[in-house]
């Protein structure tokens, strides 16, 4: 189990997330709902300190990390077990989609050079994308360069995998490959942290979903209770804006 606890964010003096908690079970998928600017991202980014939050601890099984007093030894070991997909794919341009998925496998978890490319070529494949190994991300379609994103990620399996909008940049006939990807890695077990404006996914694929408002959550419950009984006025307003 993963156990998040009193996360706090300030910029300035505006609290951007005021005091989250939450358990996670391995395995789950929880998603993340809620209007703009209301901490989402922030969230993801402070689990693995892109951001750094002003209090808050995240415990896996064996290890607690206290995010706002953390060496630079343990935000490397933290940052390997939540490994964080973006909007924007974020590949590195200069190096080929293998060379992209080996990095971390290399430079991170430090495997030797066999190993490296074996592992990498391995989550190539599970994204359906071993025949584009050589490519560079300019040539793919961001579809696809989202899947190399989320294929990098997995390499480090991490304990948490974070994605924040994965689906939001794309072409709308783009998007439906990224959540199948998505999906099949969650079929794979591995517990994911998703924040998706794609209801009809979150609803597919959440085993738990959370609406956040001004850094604090509101309702949460599995996708039969948040969509089609929601309790606050507020979640009600939100989804109404999707219909
Ligand atoms: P969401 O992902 O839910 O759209 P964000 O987490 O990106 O929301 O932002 C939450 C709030 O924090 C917003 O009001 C945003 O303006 C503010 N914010 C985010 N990053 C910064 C930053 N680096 N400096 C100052 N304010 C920020
Ligand atoms: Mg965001």
């Amino acid at each position: 189990m993963i156990k998040i606890r009193n996360l706090v964010k300030r910029f300035n003096k505006h609290t951007v997330l005021d005091g989250i908690d939450l358990d996670i079970e391995p395995g789950e998928v929880v998603a993340f709902i809620g209007p703009s600017g209301t901490g989402k991202s922030t969230f993801l980014c402070s689990l693995n300190l892109l951001e750094k939050p002003d209090s808050g601890t995240i415990q896996f099984d064996d290890t607690t990390y206290d995010l706002a007093h953390i060496s630079k030894k343990e935000t490397l070991r933290l940052r390997r077990n939540t490994s964080m997909v973006f909007q924007s794919f974020n590949l590195f341009k200069n190096r080929t989609v293998l060379e992209n998925v080996e990095e971390g496998l290399r430079v991170v978890k430090k495997l030797p050079k066999a190993e490296v490319k074996e592992h990498a070529l391995a989550e190539l494949r599970n994204v359906g994308l071993e025949a584009y190994q050589d490519h560079y991300p300019q040539h793919l379609s961001g579809g696809q360069q989202q899947r190399v994103a989320i294929a990098r990620a997995l390499s480090m399996k991490p304990e948490l995998l974070l994605l924040d909008e994965p689906t939001s940049a794309l072409d709308p006939e783009r998007v439906k490959e990224v959540q199948d990807t998505i999906t099949l890695a969650a079929q794979g077990g591995n517990t994911m942290l998703l924040v998706s404006h794609e209801m009809g996914f979150v609803r597919k694929i959440a085993s738990r979903v959370l609406f956040i408002e001004n850094g604090k959550i509101v309702e949460q419950g599995n996708p039969e209770e948040i969509f089609s009984h929601p309790k606050t006025p507020r979640l009600r307003s939100f989804l109404s804006d999707f219909e």
